[in-house]
């Protein structure tokens, strides 16, 4: 499992895979990642630092994910993000948080007293297909009202029962609202969701130019940022 690395195209960035305690929500329907997670703080401190040890600050700009929310870190951890972030002088992090955290963001930011980039698992801006199929359990009304909290948006394309006209739509909301995205193709897992590959051939011939958005980062295979397995 690869849990260190460097995204060198549009917002350069090193990236860290850690460890945390189990997804507070926990029920996404195409979710298997939270196998990742543990109960055993002692050791997910130890894994976090040696990975957090490789961070060298050469972009500036650190991004850290881990299968669930950045709050659910453990609490060591999170001084020991602050204090490579004062040492290697990163300007700015990346975080991901689940849209059940939207009003504690803050509190992030007053920790780390950094510019932060909060990401939040948007999957699709379907409520329907977002709510009752995939149970992202993220009910917000629409882009706008997610933007009032989140910075960037991802979005999960190429699951079979979305249509074109939904990714249509996905895409233009998330560049109407979102300052930053990521559009992740769906890789099939363990679940029982699965790919439609024809609509994924139809979205990476007609969204070929996201490769050159620089603020789209689109994710091909789970593991296009150099981290996971
Ligand atoms: S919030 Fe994220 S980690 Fe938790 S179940 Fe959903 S996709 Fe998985």
């Amino acid at each position: 499992m690869e849990r260190y690395s460097k995204i060198t195209e549009k917002t350069k960035r090193e990236i860290v895979l850690l460890k945390g305690f189990p997804c507070a929500w926990g029920k996404c329907r195409f979710c298997d990642y939270t196998d990742d997670n543990s109960r055993n703080e002692k050791e997910m401190i130890q894994l976090n630092r040696e990975v957090l040890s490789h961070v060298t600050g050469e972009f500036g700009v650190l991004e850290v994910i881990n299968s669930g929310s950045c709050f659910e870190l453990p609490k060591e951890t999170l001084e020991d993000i602050r204090r490579v972030v004062q040492e290697k002088n990163i300007k700015r992090l990346f975080f991901e948080a689940h849209w059940i955290y939207r009003n504690r963001l803050n509190e992030m930011r007053a920790f780390f007293r950094i510019p932060i980039t909060f990401k939040t698992g948007v999957e699709t801006f379907d409520n329907a297909f977002r709510e009752e199929y995939l149970y992202k359990h993220a009910p917000f009304r629409d882009a706008a009202e997610a933007a009032k909290y989140f910075d960037s948006a991802c979005l999960m394309v190429g699951i079979k029962g979305q249509t074109k006209e939904m990714i249509k739509r996905d895409i233009a909301l998330l560049k109407e609202h979102f300052q930053h995205g990521t559009v992740s193709v769906f890789t099939d897992n363990t679940t029982d969701v699965k790919r439609d590959e024809e609509l994924i051939r139809w979205f990476l011939q007609e969204y070929s130019y996201l490769k050159d958005d620089p603020n789209v980062d689109v994710l091909y295979e789970n593991t296009d940022f150099g981290v996971g397995d």
